[in-house]
């Protein structure tokens, strides 16, 4: 028993000393644009409630009424009794938002991805997937079964290649986050959705970082550009730009009904709690509502860009409200981080195994209800204390 402990304890000392090991921050009180830890009242860059609505009234109220009439639990399954009919009608708003026939709500991103991926693709099958794809996209190509290709990040030359190996496969799945969530940068929708077309593969983006942000309606980065209805599966987060918990499917009729009756991870978990649904369909209202939110969101994050751009930091190729500011070395990047909540501002270190090896970045992330002068402030802690390491 102790040879047991005594490895795992030796397990986490190399961790410590690749700078790796990681400890949870907690905060005292809500978590807004401001968050206190430790006493201190900090300028959050950190958090993914980008239009700044998860503390939102409209969708407070929903939520306690939601506990008010019909309590803290769905008590079960959806498919045995846990499927409230404030279910239905928020899958329908869903959908109606998306712009597709029919959607699934799942308990978050991580399931849904590691539950819609195995339903479709299997032995036999092949799935062609971004290099830098989310762990949970990862995690459910591995829990498939089928063959696995990766294709350069957002390398349309490499993807091709991969539709060309991919050859007599039954099954031809591509899978792509929209917005990649650790380099901010976006995938060329359009290209890909021609190549899945000549080599007669389906395609699935996850929207997390898109869905709330892009598009005239705030669809996603599929509306942006002009492609939803030439992506079979269309999945994104309810936690982030919506302020709330859990994900959904969107797409055909067909497509829903299939994973309502395949999708492992939809099938055997407990259904979202009725808070949760209510200010999901509150927060469906307020992004189709307030669109200033999306509008001020981008405007600001591409003025941070630019003011970090021009001061000599590397953010990689960066188009929203996720800004990663590239360091490499995991010690130097912590020091980054540390320093810059030492003058107040969260700026979290993101390392491997979330992002590639030597290339652990501050991943900034701009809300819209950041002001303008608290950006500007931000930017100018930002740029003395990035000198003062020699990370410009
Ligand atoms: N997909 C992507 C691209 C993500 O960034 C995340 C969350 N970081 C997820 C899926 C998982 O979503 P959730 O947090 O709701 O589990």
């Amino acid at each position: 028993m102790e040879g047991f402990y005594a490895d795992l304890e030796q397990r986490l000392e190399n961790l410590r000393e690749e700078h790796l090991f990681r400890e949870l921050k907690s905060v005292t009180g809500a978590i807004g644009k401001w968050v206190e830890i430790k006493g201190r009242r900090l300028l959050n860059l950190s958090s993914n409630n980008y239009l700044g609505i998860a503390c939102h009234p409209m969708l407070k109220t929903a939520a306690i009424q939601g506990v008010q009439q019909l309590g803290c639990s769905a008590t079960s399954a959806r498919l045995i009794v846990g499927n409230y009919e404030l279910y239905d009608q928020v899958e329908k708003d869903l959908a109606r938002f998306k712009d597709t026939e029919a959607a699934l709500i799942f308990n978050s991103g991580y399931t849904a991805n590691v539950g819609i991926i195995p339903a479709l693709a299997g032995r036999g099958d092949i799935i062609i997937s971004d290099k830098i794809n989310h762990a949970s996209i990862i995690d459910g190509i591995r829990l498939s079964g089928a063959e696995f290709l990766r294709y350069k990040h957002i390398d349309m030359v490499d993807l091709e290649r991969c539709l060309k190996k991919a050859e007599g496969y039954r099954g031809k799945l591509i899978v792509t986050d929209s917005v990649f969530s650790m380099d901010g940068d976006l995938a060329p929708l359009p290209e890909i959705v021609k190549l899945k077309e000549k080599y007669g593969a389906v395609l699935m983006i996850d929207e997390a970082h898109g869905s709330g942000i892009f598009g005239e309606n705030g669809r996603g980065l599929a509306e942006f550009y002009e492609v939803t209805d030439r992506v079979e599966i269309t999945m994104g987060t309810l936690g982030k730009a919506f302020g709330c918990s859990g994900a959904y499917v969107a797409g055909r009729k067909v497509l829903i009904d299939y994973l309502r009756n395949k999708a492992r991870s939809f099938i055997f978990t407990t259904g979202l709690p009725p808070s949760v649904l209510a200010s999901v369909q509150a927060a469906l209202q307020v992004v189709q509502q307030e669109k200033w939110r999306r509008e001020e969101v981008l405007a600001k994050a591409a003025w941070v860009r630019d003011e970090l751009t021009e001061a000599g930091f590397n953010l990689l190729n960066s188009e929203c409200q996720i800004i990663p500011i590239l360091v490499g070395d995991n010690a130097a990047t912590l020091a980054f981080s540390r320093r810059l909540f030492d003058v107040n501002i969260l700026a979290m270190a993101v390392r491997p195994p979330t992002v590639p090896l030597n290339a652990a970045r501050l991943r900034l992330t701009i809300m819209a209800t950041h002001s303008n002068e608290e950006l500007a402030w931000a930017v100018e802690q930002i740029k003395q204390i990035g000198r003062e390491l020699a990370i410009i």
